[in-house]
């Protein structure tokens, strides 16, 4: 088969590798029919995740057809229509019991991570993936639901979702702002609402996401480069701050910012994947009775925003702004990595 293929830090190439094959009994072998490129990707690429080794077949997202299952898989059989979540789970270790699908430890028991495609084994970007646990790792898609819906679901509408909007503890009524307006912030900004935040605003340096923010549900929009951008959030809540501050950039400055606009009793959500160290200010923000969440996605509200998007209540087209065939991958990521200038959220690969 064909797969976009890691050749170590700035190389990669869509190339031909040797198909997948079950190697547990939990595995099912997936046809991937769509697919698309996230930020992480790009950071792998520059060498930011040493995790990934030469020769790692990249991705993590995806919408396929089940074409092979293991001895034990249950509740999938071949010619399924499914999602691959970001996140394998096993369904029965200590994390995965809680939800906690993001520390997966597996059957291996060991410290481990959920994220495992396109990392720690081969991802999406191909015709053929194989998927652990897939019972638990898959979710079948509703007709009615058309593949670049769902491949959001694979990462980011949960992901804004669960470590911006969840662990944020957005309530009725509340003031959020999204720091970074990309496909994640943009994730978070949609489903803010499903909690009844009232105020949504979308702090970026780009402009054009500002303007695509308001299409998502911003309420009001701020650029991060102007001077006066802290006086500009303030304003909106009254000189108070928000009750909620979501950091969906994954820079020092960025988690900066969301302590400096979040009012006194407010809660920082970091989405956003560090690189560089950053710096926490306890001496300031101590008396602030603020709290302060991170995390990895656990997709463990995939399901619930699979029934919002099969109803129309979330409408995840909008992400998909550039489509692409599978032979044209290269072309893909040129697009995706200069996002700035082709306006670029989400790149579709269909094959
Ligand atoms: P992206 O790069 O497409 O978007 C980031 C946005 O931030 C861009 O619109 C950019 O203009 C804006 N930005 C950059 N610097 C800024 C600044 N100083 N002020 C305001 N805005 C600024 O990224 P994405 O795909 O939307 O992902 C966002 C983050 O979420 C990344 O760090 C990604 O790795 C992370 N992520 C986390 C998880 C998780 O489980 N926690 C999962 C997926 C992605
Ligand atoms: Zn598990």
């Amino acid at each position: 088969m064909k797969a976009l293929v890691y050749g170590g830090p700035g190389n990669k190439s869509w190339t031909d590798v040797p198909d997948p094959r079950i190697q547990q009994p939990g595995d099912a072998i997936v046809k991937v029919d769509t697919t698309t490129i996230c930020g992480t990707d790009l950071h792998i690429l520059k060498g930011d995740v040493p995790a990934v080794e030469k020769g790692r077949i990249l991705g993590h997202e995806g919408v396929g057809t089940i074409v092979e299952t293991g001895s034990s898989v249950t509740g999938l059989k071949v010619n399924d229509r499914v999602i691959i979540s970001c996140i394998k789970s096993c369904g029965h270790c200590a994390n995965c019991r809680t939800g906690l699908y993001s520390h997966c430890l597996g059957d291996e028991g060991q410290a481990g991570t959920g994220w495992i495609f396109g990392h720690l084994i081969d991802g999406t970007q191909a015709e053929y993936v194989r998927v652990p646990y897939a019972d638990n790792s898959l979710h079948l898609l509703p007709s009615g639901v058309r593949d670049e819906q769902a491949v959001m679901l694979s990462d980011i509408l949960p992901t804004g979702f669960e470590i911006g909007v969840q662990y944020g503890r957005v309530k009725p009524g509340d003031s959020v702002a999204v720091v970074g307006a990309g496909p994640v912030g943009l994730a978070a900004i949609t489903t803010a609402g499903l909690y009844g935040a009232a105020t949504v605003v979308a702090i970026d340096l780009d402009a054009n996401r500002l303007q695509e923010a308001r299409d998502f549900g911003a309420t009001d929009t701020v650029l991060s480069g102007s001077s006066d951008w802290k006086d500009q959030v303030l304003a909106l809540t009254g000189g108070q701050g928000v009750d909620v501050a979501i950091e969906a950039v994954g820079v020092p400055a960025t988690f900066a910012m969301c302590t400096e606009i979040v009012r006194p009793g407010g809660s920082v959500a970091n989405v956003g994947v560090h690189g560089k160290p950053v710096e926490l200010h306890l001496e300031t923000l101590w008396i602030q009775n603020i709290n302060i969440s991170m995390g990895l996605v656990n997709t463990n509200t995939t399901p619930m925003l699979l029934k919002l998007v099969a109803q129309g209540k979330i409408r995840a087209e909008k992400f998909a702004t550039h489509h692409f065939g599978f032979d044209q991958f290269l072309e893909a990521y040129d697009t995706f990595s200069r996002a700035a200038e082709t306006k670029a959220l989400k790149v579709i690969l269909t094959s």
